[in-house]
């Protein structure tokens, strides 16, 4: 099935976050009308839509006027119910498929399928996944390896942004750490000493054309991401070049349709580059792509609605090197904790910043509530002033020397 979706059809998107968002703004932008389903009135996608539809991701109430009011739908984050997909895919194109969906939003069929695509892919040969253990009955919990340890137990579902994750030393914590967690499914990872972290996105069509973005260079902090690196130099080309023919690997052998993301680690293992480690796919666009919408000719919004309408994917042309910070609710608080906003003026006085706020009424510790995207003419000045923004808004000046 190609289906072509021309402007002035209804684009709809399950969740109303700031992916969501955006997604919107690319769509309109192209003349589509919008739908979001999302239970919160104030959600960040819902309040920019042409249409709001206020019921949960799995009413099917809901569900069934997203199915009205759209010629093809698609979703935001991975923890919307598959089922949800699937019912909607019986009348209407959804991008991705459930099945893709199933399968991100669970540590434990990821890993299968990573691991799959690795072993079948002569072009992923040497990229591995983290050694780790499914734990979902006491007698896993009793037989992991000793030498999985220390290691980060994580929920096999539900987990963003760190979230559900526990960083745990030996037994004894591991089983106090998986009590914690009410001894839901997890996979138990071994703790790997990273030398760098990157992303690669790609866009795949109904038709299977497949565009990519260069790889990004992501700093985390405390599980989330803090800073993306977006310029050539970031990474060692031939880590760069093995991230994308692992990440299209994984997309084809899922016949993935929309924008993909696949996190990576690089790890030291004595060799110049050091080693890929694949680490998790998100089923959308990511925000170590928010970058694309200022540094890019076509930006990971505009690919997620080309794919999904089932128009050409233009190769993505990156006309500015570029940095990213995420900006978290932390900087609307003060030393002494009273709320105040960050110093938008200064900031914006800077050359080559593109602020994106993301709407959200209630500023929270580590709550994503914009970006900053500092462009330039080279990656000197760039870094330079994302030196300069990071201080004026009070983030850690970390990770802006060259690579
Ligand atoms: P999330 O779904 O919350 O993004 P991730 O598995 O990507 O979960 O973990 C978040 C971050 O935690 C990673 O980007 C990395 O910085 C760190 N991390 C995760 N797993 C490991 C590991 N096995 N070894 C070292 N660091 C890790
Ligand atoms: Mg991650």
């Amino acid at each position: 099935m190609n289906p072509l979706i021309l402007p002035g059809a209804t684009l709809g998107v399950i969740g109303g976050g700031q992916l969501g968002r955006m997604f919107v703004h690319a769509a309109q932008r192209l003349g589509y009308f919008t739908a979001v389903l999302d239970p919160d009135p104030q959600s960040p996608a819902g309040r920019v839509s042409h249409h709001h539809i206020p019921f949960g991701y799995n009413d099917a109430q809901g569900l069934a006027q997203l199915a009205a009011q759209c010629d093809a739908i698609t979703t935001e984050f991975e923890n919307v119910p598959a089922a949800a997909l699937q019912t909607l895919a019986a009348s209407r194109p959804v991008a991705p498929s459930a099945a893709a969906v199933a399968i991100a939003q669970d540590r434990i069929q990821e890993k299968s399928h990573l691991m799959a695509s690795a072993a079948e892919a002569g072009a992923l040969a040497g990229v591995r996944c983290a050694p780790y253990a499914v734990i979902t009955t006491p007698e896993q919990l009793q037989a992991v390896p000793a030498d999985l340890l220390p290691g980060i137990l994580k929920t096999a579902r539900m987990g963003y942004d760190g979230k559900g994750q526990v960083r745990v030393k030996d037994a004894a914590q591991l089983a106090d750490a998986w009590a914690e967690l009410e001894q839901v499914h997890c996979v138990l990872e071994k703790l790997l000493p990273l030398k760098a972290e990157c992303s690669v996105i790609v866009a795949r069509g109904w038709n299977g054309d497949i565009v990519s973005f260069a790889p990004q260079r992501n700093v985390h902090l405390d599980g989330i991401l803090a800073v993306t690196h977006a310029y050539e130099g970031n990474m060692p080309a031939a880590l760069s070049e093995r991230a994308f023919a692992a990440t299209k690997t994984i997309a084809n052998h899922i016949d993935y349709v929309g924008v993909l993301c696949v996190e990576f680690f690089v790890i030291d293992d004595g060799s110049e580059n050091g080693a890929l480690i694949v680490n998790e796919m998100a089923p959308r666009p990511h925000n170590s792509g928010h970058y694309t919408l200022d540094a890019c000719d076509v930006s990971q919004f505009d690919l997620q609605v080309h794919a999904m309408a089932g128009l050409p994917l233009p190769a993505p042309r990156q006309h500015s090197p570029a940095i990213m910070l995420n900006l978290l609710g932390d900087g609307w608080f003060g030393a002494e904790g009273q709320a105040r906003a960050p110093d938008w003026p200064a900031v914006l006085a800077l050359p080559g910043t593109h602020l994106h706020l993301y709407g959200k009424t209630e500023a929270r510790a580590g709550r994503k509530m914009g970006h900053l995207t500092v462009t330039g003419a080279d990656v000197a000045s760039v870094q330079a002033t994302a030196r300069r923004a990071a201080e004026i808004l009070g983030l850690p000046g970390f990770g802006f020397a060259s690579p």
